[in-house]
């Protein structure tokens, strides 16, 4: 594995905690000499994660409609910036470049950036495994909604355990280094 793309909030949210886990997440992938893929701007988590990797030595790669470079600030100092025509195109971008995908808190282009994937995954497209982290259990309703779409018959079980939700990146990084590709639902 030699990329993650990391989606998350293009704000900080409300507990200083959420930037604490980004930052460490950006220095745990430099020093694991991954590649950052992410979505190119510098508000939020965003920017905090990516200064994070630059700063402790790592390569970032960003990638942003640019429709977007104003509103989410285009980051200035990637390893390597692409600016894309639209979002369809920055998220195909960012799945091409990724070996796996990571959510961290984040609002409603986060989880359908993350959703998406993770559907892909399913369905077969892509091999490659996707993860919440669960800082300051912020993704725990949502764990908990998707046992709920198991339970109801709409999510296979193989389908629910494909992706991970865990507070820690390490803990993560131990699930992608054994991650067992599911069958694909069809
Ligand atoms: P948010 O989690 O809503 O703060 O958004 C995080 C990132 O997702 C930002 O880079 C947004 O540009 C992006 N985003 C926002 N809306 C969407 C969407 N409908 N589909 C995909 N990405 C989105």
């Amino acid at each position: 594995m030699r990329s993650v793309a990391i989606f998350c909030g293009s704000n900080t949210g409300v507990e200083p905690i959420f930037a604490e886990k980004a930052k460490e997440v950006g220095q745990f992938l430099a020093q694991k000499k991954l590649t950052l893929i992410y979505g190119g701007g510098s508000v939020g988590l965003m920017g905090v994660v990516a200064d994070a990797a630059l700063q402790a030595g790592g390569q970032v790669v960003g990638v942003i409609p640019k429709a977007l470079l104003d509103g989410e600030l285009g980051h200035q100092n990637l390893t390597q910036l692409h600016v894309v025509t639209n979002m369809h195109e920055r998220k195909q971008k960012m799945a091409d470049l990724a070996d796996a995908f990571i959510a961290l808190p984040g609002g409603p282009g986060t989880l359908e950036e993350l959703f998406e994937q993770w559907t892909w995954g399913q369905l077969g497209y892509h091999q490659k495994p996707c993860a919440f982290l669960n800082v300051a259990n912020y993704y725990q309703p949502l764990a908990e909604f998707v046992q709920q779409m198991k339970c109801s018959g709409f999510l296979k079980p193989a389908h629910a355990e494909m992706v991970i939700f865990s507070n820690d990146i390490h803990k993560i990084w131990q699930a992608f280094e054994t991650y067992q590709v599911p069958q694909p639902k069809w």
